[in-house]
């Protein structure tokens, strides 16, 4: 889709600050980033949202999740094996929930105390 800003980063057409990149997933620095470690994790293919990708392809999302724990490890927020010190992964859908980008993205926030409930 060549209007998607996340599709136009997988194309390298918008530069991105890559961390982990597959076959199929890319995970790269948010641009403003709400923690230490921000870092959000796609599919390579559009996919608007949770619902679309888990209707579209379950295994792709078993990769998506992959990832973000795999960043995780990189990133030095569980150790192999551990839960220490621990992240959270959140992805917004609808304009309620404050979505901005319609192609699924995972954001894999650690490296600092995070509250609950989220805002
Ligand atoms: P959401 O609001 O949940 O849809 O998340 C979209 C995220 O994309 C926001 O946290 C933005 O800061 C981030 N974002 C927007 N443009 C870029 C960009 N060019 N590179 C990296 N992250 C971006
Ligand atoms: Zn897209």
């Amino acid at each position: 889709m060549s209007d998607c800003l996340f599709c136009r980063m997988v194309d390298g057409e918008i530069p991105a600050d890559v961390v982990l990149s597959t076959d199929r997933v890319l995970a790269f620095r948010d641009i403003n980033p709400q923690a230490p470690t921000h870092v959000l994790v796609i599919p390579k293919e559009h996919h608007r949202n949770l619902g679309a990708l888990a209707a579209a392809d379950g295994e792709l999302l078993a990769e998506v999740a992959r990832a973000a724990h795999a960043v995780a490890l990189q990133e030095g927020l569980v150790t192999d094996g551990g839960i220490e010190p621990g992240y959270r992964v959140v992805t917004n859908t609808g304009p309620q929930a404050g979505q901005s980008v319609d192609h699924l993205h995972l954001h894999v926030l650690g490296g600092r105390g995070l509250g609950w409930p989220p805002g």
